[in-house]
């Protein structure tokens, strides 16, 4: 039996709060990754290694944190004593970091987000039974060949390049955006013996985090009465800023099915001619935006905005074939 490494970077799952019957009232990225794991009685027996990678709120998470998980991932990945990743983060930007080690991990290996939507302290904490949860998964994974990027709430598994946080409040807060999970443990909270294949991760390798401060890339949102005028005022500071903080990258989270407000469409224009590439999403729960014939800007396909956004700013690092 190979090795279970977890990496520990902060969330809810290691907040701590005074209260233990009013949840809501604590501080996140509180306890050590050693302190969660040591909570979690069903790991007891299972070769596992941890290490804490940060310790933020999801809310501040950033590219510095994801240059140093990407370092601890590459390189517990490329131990041949280990079978997957455990990585524990906050619920807020879960699915933007999900995508993006979608796109980087280069390793056939499991790699499985978990987090919790309750603190540690909290009467009925949910972060232990995930992290028992995202463990198993790992384990089952290697035992079956499965590997990729996935995440993993509530007793079920998403793709990394799916899964959304769906409810604000919920403990059964995440979904895949409309696409079904790729597996659910059973009462016994084991998870199946013959999983279907996880959607690969694209190995696009680490150096994608190298530079110091990615491209920016923004996040607009298509509404009534978007006149433009928040496009503008960006290109107006890009244009007066210094030359490495210029607005590269415009998400725009569309109505619909890609569809724009007339006044933000104009305004994206003039930012397109400006040299920033524009990609479409959609401001919708589910379906995202799909590529048509004849589109004016590109689809970002299923993913969210704010995933589209990491995706984008990647591509501007390096385009995809
Ligand atoms: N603000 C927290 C975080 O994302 C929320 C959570 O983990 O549920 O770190």
């Amino acid at each position: 039996m190979g090795v279970v490494v977890i990496l520990g970077t902060g969330g809810t799952i290691a907040g701590t709060g005074p209260d233990p019957s009013a949840p809501w009232r604590y501080t996140a990225a509180q306890l050590s990754i050693d302190q969660l794991v040591s909570a979690v009685p069903g790991l007891a027996g299972v070769p596992l290694e941890a290490r804490q990678v940060a310790q933020v709120d999801s809310k501040d998470m950033g590219w510095s944190v994801w240059q140093d998980l990407g370092r601890a991932l590459a390189a517990e990945l490329a131990r041949d004593e280990v079978d997957g990743v455990v990585v524990t983060h906050g619920t807020d930007t879960l699915e933007e970091t999900a995508l993006l080690l979608h796109h980087l991990v280069d390793v056939p290996k499991p790699v499985v987000l978990t987090a919790a939507m309750r603190p540690a302290t909290a009467v009925d904490a949910d972060g232990p039974g995930n992290l028992r949860d995202a463990v198993g998964l790992v384990r089952a994974a290697a035992a079956q060949g499965r590997h990729g990027v996935v995440a993993v709430l509530a007793g079920r598994a998403w793709a990394g390049a799916e899964v959304r946080k769906a409810h604000s409040h919920e403990v059964d807060a995440f979904d895949g955006g409309g696409a079904p999970a790729l597996a659910e443990t059973d009462a016994q909270g084991q998870w199946p013996q013959a999983m279907p294949v996880w959607p690969a991760a694209l190995a696009r390798g680490w150096a994608l985090l190298a530079l110091a401060r990615p491209p920016r890339v923004e996040l607009v949102c298509s509404h009534a009465d978007a006149d433009g005028w928040l496009v503008d005022a960006l290109l107006a500071h890009s244009r007066s800023g210094s030359p490495t903080e210029r607005l590269r990258g415009l998400v725009v989270a569309a109505t619909g099915h890609g569809t724009l407000h007339q006044g933000l469409e104009a305004a994206l224009g003039r930012a397109e001619q400006a040299g920033v590439v524009v990609w479409r999403s959609s401001r919708t729960a589910q379906g995202g935006v799909l590529s048509r014939e004849g589109d004016r800007w590109p689809a970002a396909g299923p993913v969210t905005a704010a995933q589209a956004r990491v995706a984008l700013l990647l591509s501007l690092l390096s385009p995809v074939a």
